[in-house]
C-alpha cells in the first residue's frame, strides 16, 4: 500500500485524463473514475500501470451520492487509504439560452457540477482530515473561469455552478487548512477537450481560440500541470487559491 492514492473524477477523457497520466508520473495510485465510456478509462488506467503505478477504473454518476460513497471505499478497499482527490467531474449541458433553458437541464449541471463536487470534497474530508485519524492530502477542483465569465448565451447554469465551486473551495478550504488538507481549484479557459462536441458546438475551441489574449485554445495538458502542481508539495502554502489557466481571458 502507498500514501499516494488518488481519486480522479471524470478520468477517462479530457482535463481528468491528462491529470491522471501525470499525476501517474509524480507518483499517485490512481482510481480513474468515468460514467459511461469504459473503453476510454482502461485506456487511461493502461497508461498509468505502464508508467509503473497501480490503477483501477470505477464506473459511477458523480451526481449521484451513492455512487461517490461507492468510489470512495472501492478505491480504499483495492487501493489502500485515500491521499488526494481531483474533483474533475462536471458537465456544461447544451448551449441554450436562459430563457429556453429547461430546469431539468439546470438541475443536471447543478447535480453534477456542485451537489456532487460538495459530496466528493466531503467525503475526501471525512477520510483525509487529521482531527478525523487521516493524513491530510490535497483536495483539487475543476473550477471554470465561467465562473467570473458568466457565459451569456451559452450556458450561464454552467457559470452559476462554477461560481459555486469557487466560493466552496474558498470556504472549505478555510475550514479544513489546519487539518491537513488543502483545498485548491484550477479555472481553466477555453480547453481542447470533447466538452465543447457535448455541448453543441464542436468547433467552440477552434473557431474561438483565437480570441483568447494568448491566441488559442489551450490543452488538457496544460491544465494538468495546474492541477498537478496543487497536488504536490510545491503549492504546500496554497489553500484556497483558484488557479486560472486561461491564456489571459
Ligand atoms: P470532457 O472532455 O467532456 O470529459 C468529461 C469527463 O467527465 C469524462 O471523463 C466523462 O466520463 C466524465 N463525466 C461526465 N459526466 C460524468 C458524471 N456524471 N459522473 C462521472 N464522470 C462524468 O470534459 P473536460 O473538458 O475534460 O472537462 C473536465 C472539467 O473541466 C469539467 O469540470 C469542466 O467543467 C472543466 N472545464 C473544462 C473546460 C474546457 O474548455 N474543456 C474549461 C473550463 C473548465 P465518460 O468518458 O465516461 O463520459
Amino acid at each position: 500500500m502507498s500514501d499516494k492514492v488518488l481519486i480522479v473524477t471524470g478520468g477517462s477523457r479530457g482535463i481528468g485524463a491528462a491529470t491522471c497520466r501525470m499525476a501517474a508520473a509524480q507518483g499517485w495510485d490512481i482510481a480513474i473514475n468515468y460514467t459511461a465510456n469504459r473503453d476510454a478509462a482502461e485506456a487511461v488506467r493502461d497508461q498509468v500501470v505502464a508508467a509503473g503505478r497501480r490503477a483501477i477504473t470505477v464506473k459511477g454518476d458523480m451526481a449521484e451520492e451513492a455512487d461517490i460513497l461507492a468510489l470512495f471505499e472501492k478505491t480504499e478497499k483495492e487501493l489502500g487509504p485515500i491521499g488526494g482527490v481531483v474533483a474533475n467531474a462536471g458537465i456544461t449541458g447544451k448551449i441554450t439560452r436562459v430563457e429556453d433553458m429547461s430546469t431539468e437541464a439546470m438541475r443536471e449541471v447543478i447535480n453534477l457540477n456542485v451537489l456532487g463536487l460538495m459530496i466528493t470534497n466531503r467525503e475526501a474530508v471525512r477520510r483525509m482530515s487529521t482531527k478525523r485519524g487521516g493524513k491530510g492530502g490535497p483536495i483539487v477542483n475543476t473550477s471554470s473561469i465561467a465562473g467570473r465569465l458568466g457565459s451569456p448565451n451559452e450556458f450561464v447554469h454552467y457559470a452559476a455552478s462554477k461560481g459555486a465551486v469557487n466560493a466552496w473551495t474558498q470556504g472549505l478550504a478555510r475550514e479544513v487548512a489546519g487539518e491537513g488538507i488543502r483545498v485548491n481549484a484550477v479555472s481553466p479557459g477555453m480547453i481542447d477537450t470533447d466538452i465543447h462536441a457535448t455541448a453543441g458546438a464542436p468547433d467552440r475551441a477552434a473557431r474561438l481560440g483565437a480570441t483568447v489574449p494568448i491566441g488559442r485554445a489551450g490543452s488538457a495538458d496544460e491544465v494538468a500541470e495546474a492541477i498537478c502542481w496543487l497536488l504536490s508539495d510545491h503549492s504546500r502554502y496554497c489553500a484556497g487559491t483558484i488557479l486560472e489557466v486561461s491564456g489571459g481571458r
